[in-house]
């Protein structure tokens, strides 16, 4: 075991320990060399100083329930989720300081009788770390009107690759420290570059992919740029975090249409009408669904189903607001339009968007749901083309997949099946990954929306934003880790990098130590994400 002064937290580097922490939610698979729990912030920078010194590659991580694979990774592995506190709220200013492995689940509940929420709400809420969030800019179905984590992050406490610890706070000078100061010796010739061409998709509403420098040349404040940078510029050690008040009423549409360019109308109607959340069940989810009872009925030869909410001060204001949604819909062309004013017959219409998984979780086991073309997001005007695309390529590489998203931002999620037992299924994934990425670019669009580069897509970036981004890109990483301490590999990728790399569900890669392997069988049938995987070791 490596010895790292002044660290108090627990370290192992045994083979059940290490294998625990290879997977995370996504496809790959990276066994780390040792695996660091600080107990507190100072345990971070005394692993930090140690890392730094003794050259030794970090990945940090929450629950390690992100996709792109940026929290696994041969290095070190940080788990940051015993940092878990929750400071006063304040409620005169809406918000609250908590340290990074916070579940966000939890930090909703504390807040909760407060009347407040911390209102970005990814599907993985209930095991999600607030610093997992931060590092890949998480979003979620509310994003289409309260946008993604970054501008609700006032305030971050860094840890910096050499150990200096700092805190970059929205509207105070940056703080002075090597790797700070480093950046801003460069930043006037970012601004410059940024100037000329913009590191952003135009039209695009969510971003992920790539660092946060177009948001931060925007606002010249350094925590635009930290947030979604994956744990590659930086460690969080505590956040602070703005809030919002809980709405008191919500209404709920679903609204089924006969073709997804009437659905893609419809969803930018929503939008523009002040949706809070719209969302979108391609065919190809509804096929699935199907086979189970649905929570409700959808009209024969529906191509797309839209579900809008639009939240109120009042039921009233609420029934109003989506009365115009309704209108829309119609006018759009929808062949069936159902309303939902209370909260049980709301839970009855979303639970359509859940209805897929169940079944998929029935399927024959050697099929595979494998989220490797899970996060592109396109210009609205192109979503339609974006899923059309979708489904050929998806049916050129005879992959069945399901396909929804987030209609109003035009970002879609998509669960290829894959039959592992079939002997060229790498090289159909690989011909689909390809062939995605290309789609993606060719529309103007990101890879990742919401669930970050990770390990996943650093080898595909050049494709999505050209060398000369990708290059400031690396320009950044390098300025605040030169040396490459933090999660090297992740978002920038490494020479050598292999695309896709190791594939967890493999039939041919080495078996994991047994109490591991039944761990990561238990964390992924349970989405038990955040529970402390040491602990799960011991049964
Ligand atoms: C079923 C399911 C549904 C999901 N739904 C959504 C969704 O709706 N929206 C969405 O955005 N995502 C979603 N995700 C993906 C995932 O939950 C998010 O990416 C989440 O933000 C990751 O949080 P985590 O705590 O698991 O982070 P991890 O997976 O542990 O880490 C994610 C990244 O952040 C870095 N990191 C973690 N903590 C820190 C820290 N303190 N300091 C610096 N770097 C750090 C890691 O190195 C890694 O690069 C879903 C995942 C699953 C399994």
């Amino acid at each position: 075991m490596p010895n790292v002064p002044g660290f108090r937290g627990i370290l192992r580097d045994d083979a059940a320990a290490r294998d625990v922490y290879a997977e995370a939610a996504g496809i790959q698979r990276r066994v780390p060399r040792a695996v660091a729990v600080p107990a507190d912030a100072a345990d971070v920078v005394a692993l930090v100083r140690w890392a730094a010194e003794t050259s030794t590659p970090l990945v940090p991580r929450g629950s390690g329930s992100s996709m792109a694979g940026g929290a696994i990774g041969e290095g070190v592995v940080v788990d940051l989720s015993r940092l878990r506190a929750i400071g006063d709220v304040d409620l005169a200013a809406r918000r609250v300081r908590v340290g990074p492995g916070v579940v966000l689940g939890a930090l909703n509940a504390e807040l909760a009788p407060r009347g407040l929420r911390f209102p970005v709400d990814p599907s993985s809420w209930s095991f999600c770390t607030v610093g997992g969030m931060a590092s890949t800019n998480a979003a979620g179905a509310r994003t289409v009107r309260v946008g993604a984590t970054r501008p609700w992050v006032a305030a971050l406490d860094c840890v910096f690759a050499d150990g200096s610890r700092a805190t970059v706070r929205r509207g105070d000078p940056p703080p002075d420290v090597p790797a700070v100061v480093r950046f801003l010796a460069i930043a006037g010739e970012l601004r410059v570059a940024e100037s000329r061409r913009a590191a952003r998709h135009d039209g695009v509403r969510k971003e992920s992919s790539g660092y946060g420098i177009a948001p931060w040349a925007r606002s010249g404040d350094l925590v635009d740029l930290l947030v979604g940078s994956e744990g590659t510029l930086a460690i969080f050690v505590g956040l602070e975090l703005a809030l919002q008040p809980i709405p008191p009423a919500t209404a709920s549409l679903l609204a089924a249409f006969p073709s997804l360019e009437a659905a893609v109308a419809a969803a930018t109607a929503a939008r523009e009408a002040g949706a809070s959340a719209c969302e979108l069940l391609d065919r190809t989810f509804l096929d699935v669904a199907a086979a189970g009872p649905l929570p409700v009925e959808i009209p024969a030869g529906t191509e797309a189903v839209v579900l809008a909410e639009v939240e109120g001060e009042s039921a009233a204001a609420a029934t109003e607001a989506l009365a115009a949604i309704a209108r829309a819909c119609d006018d759009a062309g929808a062949t069936a339009v159902r309303h939902a004013d209370d909260a049980e017959s709301q839970h009855r219409l979303w639970a359509l968007r859940h209805a897929a998984s169940p079944i998929l979780a029935k399927l024959d086991p050697a099929l595979k749901s494998m989220q490797f073309i899970e996060d592109g997001a396109v210009p609205p005007p192109r979503l339609a083309e974006y899923v059309r695309g979708v489904r050929a390529a998806l049916a050129r590489q005879a992959i069945r997949g399901v396909i929804f998203g987030h209609a109003g931002d035009a970002h879609v999620h998509v669960n290829p099946l894959v039959d592992v037992r079939l002997p060229d299924w790498r090289a159909r994934v690989e011909a689909l990954f390809a062939e995605v990425t290309a789609l993606v670019a060719s529309l103007g669009g990101t890879v990742a929306g919401e669930h970050g580069d990770g390990r996943l897509r650093a080898p595909v970036l050049r494709e999505v934003w050209g060398a000369e981004i990708v290059d400031r890109f690396a320009r950044v990483k390098r300025a605040f880790d030169p040396e490459g301490i933090l999660n090297p590999g992740a978002k920038i990728a490494l020479a050598g990098d292999e695309r896709l790399g190791a594939i967890k569900y493999d039939p041919t890669l080495p078996p994991l130590e047994p109490t591991a392997r039944a761990a990561l069988a238990t964390i992924e049938r349970d989405r038990a994400y955040s529970s402390f995987r040491l602990d799960l070791l011991n049964g």
